[in-house]
């Protein structure tokens, strides 16, 4: 028995300790499994550590050589605007590994909202099949703008930025936007960390259980219209998207305000406090924490920041588990202005997060799918049987998994406090602990000490009937 899989806190009831005594004693054999310093898989450590600054410098460079990767802007030149961008990011990610499906995700999109002329939309993808079709995607979004005064000056105006509110339109809406738009931070560093996790990916070696999505996203600057399009396929064609971790601005460290950070991520993510996508950003803190403890993960509860969006909310309306990754302290002045360049990006710090994303989607694309903690009519299978006064846990077995991890935290508080790490069966009972003083979730775990993110036990919201009354009284 390690102390890392009994984590309890000298005020659990004793009750439970002689529980947790019996069960975990009968698991060694997921223990050994492990290595010797917890629950870290060598060959996760060695892919986290194969993320290069030299490679997201190189990257940079050439994504900022096409001048606008404006997706209004023009297709014909080899060397600038999107349809370059977009071809040369293609031969990038083919370039290293037969391995990696690399494809234009296209659509054909007519004139509506922001789109100012009828354009033709491609995201770039690159599949790294694994043996499940599940799918954990790691994005960003490749296109730019540049507007007069930037997002600084829209900042400085007081009240949040509308993102729906229109651009005033050119004098021609047909011609192309041509105008030089580097994003090298937005977002450029996003697509940069994607196309290097593409290739230390399907260069590792690492037979995966998920199957991996490498995405650079279009259209997002003219209100995430590539993910949007992507998103509602995924839905209408049942594609199993499981997790995706999307980076958007996440490549400098200096604040406009003057406050440097360099050791911290932020992870955006929607509610409710027991959402699925929570969940997800308490799994990249968890295990993010333990490959890169160097970093701190910053989970954000909330959709995004006020009055600005990304590409995970595309997924979010669609019913998606999404969360956004956003650098710590932005510099609102290159944003969306002719400065952002690449002057404007620490590589150490990118590096930083890409290993952070790196060994989340490791994690999850080697773990069994989270658990199911519902009936098959939404009901949350937590009773307070036997006793009465008992936390009885029940869940649908996760294909896979070998083990499973009951965590709790009181009902008032963010953070999982408690884990176990239970057998292969699929419910467990607490003694004495009361299911309404809790917060309770399940992960699965595979031999080898993967873990999925959490599934938690809510509460469905209840709806109101209105009550009938035959008329008035009292008069
Ligand atoms: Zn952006």
């Amino acid at each position: 028995m390690t102390t890392k899989q009994l984590r309890l806190r000298a005020d659990t009831p004793c009750a439970v300790l002689v529980f947790v005594t019996i069960a975990v004693c009968g698991f060694s054999r997921i223990a050994a499994a492990q290595t010797s310093d917890g629950d870290l898989d060598p060959r996760i450590v060695k892919l986290v550590a194969s993320v290069s600054e030299e490679r997201l410098g190189a990257i940079l460079r050439k994504l900022e050589s096409f001048e606008t990767r404006s997706t209004l802007s023009s297709t014909a030149s080899t060397t600038r605007g999107i349809g370059a961008a977009r071809e040369w990011i293609l031969q990038e990610m083919r370039s290293y590994s037969p391995k990696l499906q690399v494809s234009f995700d296209t659509y054909q999109v007519p004139k509506q909202g922001r789109i100012l002329r009828d354009v033709e939309l491609r995201n770039v993808m690159a599949i790294l099949p694994g043996r499940s079709p599940r799918r954990i995607y790691v994005s960003g979004h490749y296109d730019t703008v540049a507007r007069p005064g930037g997002q600084g000056a829209a900042n400085a105006s007081g009240a949040p930025r509308d993102p729906d509110a229109p651009t005033p339109p050119p004098a021609d809406p047909n011609a192309p936007l041509d105008n030089v738009a580097p994003g090298v931070n937005d977002d450029g560093s996003g697509t940069a960390l994607t196309i290097e996790l593409a290739r230390i990916f399907s260069q590792s070696g690492i037979e995966f259980e998920a199957t991996l999505v490498f995405m650079c996203h279009v259209g997002e600057e003219q209100g995430l219209i590539g993910a949007r399009l992507h998103a509602q396929k995924a839905a209408a064609e049942r594609i199993p998207i499981e997790a995706v971790l999307n980076n958007d601005i996440v490549g400098n460290d200096r604040g406009g305000g003057g406050i440097i950070d360099g050791a911290t991520i932020r992870v955006y993510s929607e509610g409710p406090e027991d959402s699925p996508s929570r969940e997800l950003a308490r799994f990249v803190q968890r295990w993010g924490g333990r490959y890169v403890p160097s970093h701190k993960v910053r989970p954000m509860a909330r959709p995004d920041r006020f009055g600005r969006g990304g590409d995970h909310s595309a997924y979010n309306q669609l019913g998606f588990t999404a969360v956004g990754f956003r650098e710590s302290r932005e510099n609102f002045t290159r944003q969306h202005d002719v400065r952002d360049t690449f002057e404007g990006i620490s590589l150490p710090y990118l590096a930083q997060n890409a290993r952070v994303n790196a060994a989340a989607a490791a994690t999850l694309a080697l773990a069994p799918p989270p658990p199911s903690v519902t009936t098959e009519r939404g009901q949350p299978m937590i009773t307070r049987a036997p006793s009465g006064y008992d936390a009885n846990l029940k869940w649908t077995a996760a294909p896979g998994a070998a083990a499973y991890r009951v965590f709790w935290r009181e009902a008032w508080g963010p953070d999982w406090q408690h884990d176990l790490l239970v057998g292969n069966v699929t419910s467990v009972v607490l003694p004495n602990m009361q299911i309404d003083d809790y917060v309770f979730g399940v992960a699965a775990v595979d031999a080898n000490g993967h873990e999925s993110f959490v599934t938690a036990y809510v509460t469905p919201p209840r709806t109101g009937t209105p009550i009938r009354t035959t008329g008035q009284s009292g008069q």
